[in-house]
């Protein structure tokens, strides 16, 4: 059916789960590749006397697919924002080793392969001669993925406004 995703491996019978799970390299559900909501949805149960699960995820709990979002591009913008306008060559190299392995080891590997292949392809390779070019470089990434969400673009002019500076009112 159209509202299950199905795995198997050589040793297992095939197993369903709920439309939206995404499963990890091992064929189980990756929570941290998935949205709160749809991870919920596998352990509802379908008495009407069972309570519905939360819709946000508990401050306690392992973060989802957008939790973990926020917080990355949050540090990863803000690693833009700190980083020197004249930078170093040791530095230039420094954040594009970041990058490789930021992007290798993001706990949602769909996410992280995606954006590995990203900057590997041909003419997005990450810019790091400066703060404002790292920062936009950054900035049309993220509206990448943004643009695979069917969510709004950010204005790039802007990206310092959001993550140094404050808004200029
Ligand atoms: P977010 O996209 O997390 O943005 C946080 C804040 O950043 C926004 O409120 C806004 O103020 C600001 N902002 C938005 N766009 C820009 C921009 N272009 N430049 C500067 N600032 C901006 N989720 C998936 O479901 N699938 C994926 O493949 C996926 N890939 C990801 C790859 C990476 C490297 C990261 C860090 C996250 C990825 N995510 C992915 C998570 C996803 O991008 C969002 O973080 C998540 O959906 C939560 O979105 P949000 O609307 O709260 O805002």
């Amino acid at each position: 059916p159209a509202d299950t995703t199905t795995t198997t491996t050589a040793s297992e019978p095939p197993k369903k789960f709920p439309k939206g799970i995404v499963l990890g390299k091992d064929g189980k559900p990756c929570r941290s590749c998935t949205s709160f909501a749809a991870w919920a949805s596998q352990t509802k149960k379908s008495t009407t006397t069972t309570p519905k699960p939360p819709t946000a995820v508990p401050k306690d709990c392992p973060p989802d697919v957008e939790t973990l979002g926020r917080s990355g591009w949050t540090l990863l913008h803000s690693i833009a924002a700190t980083y020197p306008t004249q930078p170093t060559s040791a530095e230039q190299s420094d954040v594009r080793s970041f990058m490789r392995l930021f992007a290798r080891l993001y706990p949602c590997w769909t996410c992280g392969e995606d954006f590995t292949r990203y900057m590997a392809s041909g003419n997005k390779p990450v810019r790091t001669g400066s703060r404002d070019e790292l920062g936009t470089w950054l900035c049309e990434a993220h509206n990448e993925v943004n643009r695979k969400l069917g969510k709004e673009v950010f204005d790039c002019a802007r990206w310092e406004e959001r993550w140094r500076t404050g808004w200029k009112d």
